[in-house]
């Protein structure tokens, strides 16, 4: 290669460049030819020279291919480590752009692209990232699987970790069993299976690679400890005496029975309705398309013994809205919904309460006949239109295993 000439304008520096040697190699059947069929001007960006921009105008030929079985019968000269194919940038400023791609991504690397007089869109550095070849997979002793989202609580994909280096080694396009088994197939170099408590990925591993050990990975060893401790302690919540002298809570008359709330009344109601499938024998994903609930909740309520143990019973605390609570009450059962005009006539706690006590045993704040109260319209949501509109389902569906509430190293 000769460089015949360089010059500098106040935007960039200019090489004039042409090729000097005698033959050049066809790309298809990789014979020398020497027969130049034709020349041309290429205009390769470069690196920055001296903080400006530099264009090199290479004169490159085109050869014929002396080769006569070969499918090319002409075909261009390229410089190495200068050129490639179809390329408007050298080798070497392409590189560079890619690490600015794989570093900082599109809008950021175009900001620092364009201080480093490299200038590129943030779209094409995007493009530069995917026309990347993917590193081989390492044979990998020990693989870590796991769930990861594409898009939050939509979409999710299977992350592949190599145990012992701590990094990725590879993406699946989902988390289903049928993908994972074949990604293993002919990957006899694995030992280990080291996963979370999901059922596709054990039935993945099962299939393709029987008789190689499952484990639980760390993490959701001692989040699954943690659930089940905290599990345990609510089952036996009924078992802790209360102390033996109370602290004074006030009149006997304020004091009134628990009051079963609504959350309260829908655990119940929820659970009757899923722990009886459960128990009959259906999946949880079958019981998901039965009652509408996504699986995280059906696994819930299908697990829980009994609807206790959903329920957090926590004795409420006294607050200081209770001295003016008699006095709301009667305003209430009288049809007054307005909070503003009960707040500003609202007495001070010595205001005796409304002759009507019984009111207030079950469900004391039940809109009666005098006024139903105003419901406010409810708009959907961005995202409840952005499922319906493509079809899909409306409900968030997390992967099966994200509440991880089984028994822990049992069968690990
Ligand atoms: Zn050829």
């Amino acid at each position: 290669m000769a460089v015949d000439q360089t010059s500098r304008s106040d935007s960039s520096v200019r090489f004039i460049v042409r090729c000097t040697a005698p033959t050049a190699r066809c790309p298809a059947c990789g014979t020398a030819a020497g027969r130049v069929h034709s020349r041309y001007v290429r205009r390769p960006a470069d690196t920055a020279v001296g903080g400006q921009p530099a264009v090199i105008n290479l004169q490159v030929r085109r050869f014929f291919c002396g080769n006569d079985a070969c499918q090319k019968k002409t075909f261009a000269e390229q410089v190495e480590g200068l050129t490639f194919r179809y390329g408007r940038r050298t080798v070497l400023l392409q590189q560079a752009l890619e690490q600015v791609a794989l570093m900082l991504g599109g809008a950021a690397g175009e900001r620092l692209a364009a201080r480093l007089s490299m200038p590129v869109s943030g779209s094409t550095l995007l493009r530069l990232i995917r026309r990347l070849e993917l590193p081989a997979v390492p044979a990998v002793e020990v693989l870590g699987v796991d769930e990861f989202a594409f898009r939050r609580g939509r979409k999710f994909g299977t992350i592949l970790i190599d145990m012992h280096s701590r990094r990725p080694v590879d993406v699946l396009p989902d988390h289903t069993a049928d993908t994972f088994a074949a990604w293993l197939q002919d990957r006899d170099h694995v030992r280990t299976v080291c996963r979370d408590r999901s059922g596709s990925f054990a039935e993945g591993a099962q299939r393709a690679l029987p008789g190689v050990p499952q484990v639980a990975d760390r993490w959701h060893v001692l989040h699954n400890l943690a659930t089940a401790v905290e599990k345990a302690i609510r089952r036996h919540r009924p078992c802790l005496q209360p102390p033996e002298s109370e602290p004074d809570l006030g009149p006997a008359t304020e004091r009134q029975e628990p009051v079963v709330t609504r959350t309260e009344e829908n655990t119940r109601a929820r659970w009757q309705q899923i722990h009886p499938l459960y128990v009959k024998g259906m999946k949880i994903d079958a019981i998901s398309q039965v009652t509408g609930y996504d699986r995280t909740t059906v696994r819930r309520y299908a697990r829980a013994a009994s609807p206790e143990e959903l329920i957090r019973s926590r004795p409420r605390r006294r607050t200081t809205l209770d001295m003016h609570k008699p006095y709301l009450l009667a305003r209430w059962t009288e049809g007054c919904d307005n909070a503003r005009s009960c707040a500003t006539r609202s007495p001070p706690a010595a205001t005796p309460a409304p002759a009507r006590p019984s009111v207030a045993s079950s469900t004391p704040w039940a809109p009666g006949p005098i006024r139903p109260p105003r419901r406010r319209p409810r708009w959907p949501s961005p995202t409840s239109c952005a499922g319906s509109s493509d079809g899909r389902r409306t409900r968030a569906r997390p992967p099966g295993n994200t509440s991880r509430t089984s028994a822990i190293v049992a069968d690990t």
